[in-house]
């Protein structure tokens, strides 16, 4: 914590990685002093933005906020969710007052990042605007923000898991944003729904867990019919994304190269993952709801491969 020069100032990073609640209302009683500053200044990855996010709906505040994110993937800048931990159980928020009102967005911090991260963090924005555009709740404003996502991920997501280049970097960076933006309309679908359980109980980081079931889901999905369909704008509508995804060639074939090219394990036995059955009782139910296709449960258990 500092003060300095003609600008009043506070750097704050008392809190860990996936922030909690107690973290957030010590927060809230230490940063009182409004009046003094004028804006927040959030530095990191998805949880540093997310905690930036909660202190501010928690206290009230009306700072504007600036986020600068320094992994992607969350595309956590243009949303308006956040996630929290109470006793060690995740929390959602999703309000609109907490959206940043502006973003930074520097690929070159994601340069030299191990290849691991970033491919989980490609892979989530990858995910995310895959979900999106499928999504229940998408619109025409959202579905445009998914299909440059793919398209920008689809050009862009080997090389930049793979090397060091710029221009590759850039254009994840802004297919993350992107991605962000859609979902922050649309909100996302099965892949995430079975994700958040895998992560807290078996530690696969987020974007790892949300690409373990998007092959098969994609699978799944294309093979929705009138029986099973949630998406009220009827069975032709959705047949139609499905051919839009397929132009763009991503289908689940697209899948088995890519996870082989980015070196991602997607074989849910050899990450030690056993209680598919845990993974789909703790299944989010909104999420899930937002699948154009209704999964029962043979459905779900159908989505990993072991
Ligand atoms: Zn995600």
């Amino acid at each position: 914590m500092y003060g300095g020069g003609e600008f009043n100032s506070l750097y704050y990073n008392n809190f860990a990685c996936n922030p909690n609640i107690k973290e957030i209302t010590e927060a809230v009683k230490i940063i009182q002093n409004r009046g003094k500053y004028d804006v927040i200044i959030a530095v990191g990855g998805g949880s540093v933005i997310d905690f930036a996010k909660a202190w501010r709906l928690f206290s009230k505040s009306d700072l504007k906020l600036i986020a600068i994110p320094t992994t992607f993937g969350t595309g956590s800048e243009s949303t308006q969710f956040a996630v929290l931990y109470k006793d060690g159980k995740k929390m959602s928020l999703d309000e609109k007052s907490i959206l940043p009102e502006y973003a930074v967005i520097d690929s070159n911090f994601a340069l030299n990042s191990p290849q691991y991260l970033k491919a989980c963090t490609a892979m989530d924005a990858f995910c995310q605007a895959i979900e999106s555009f499928w999504a229940v709740n998408s619109t025409t404003e959202s579905m445009d923000f998914a299909i440059k996502s793919i398209s920008l991920c689809r050009d862009n997501i080997i090389e930049f898991v793979n090397t060091n280049n710029e221009t590759a970097a850039e254009n994840m960076a802004l297919a993350s944003n992107l991605a962000g933006k859609a979902i922050n309309i649309s909100r996302t679908t099965a892949s995430h729904a079975l994700s958040y359980s895998i992560t807290t109980k078996y530690g696969i980081p987020h974007g790892h867990a949300v690409a373990l079931s998007i092959k098969n889901l994609y699978q799944a999905n294309s093979q929705v019919s009138d029986f099973d369909l949630l998406d009220i704008r009827g069975i032709d509508y959705v047949k139609q994304k499905f051919i839009t995804l397929n132009n763009l060639l991503i289908n689940e074939n697209y899948f088995d190269t890519l996870f082989d090219k980015i070196h991602l394990e997607t074989n849910i036995s050899k990450l030690g993952i056993s209680d598919i059955n845990y993974i789909a009782n703790n299944v989010n139910i909104d999420r899930l709801s937002n699948n154009p296709r209704k999964l029962d449960k043979n459905l779900l258990y159908s989505l990993f491969n072991s």
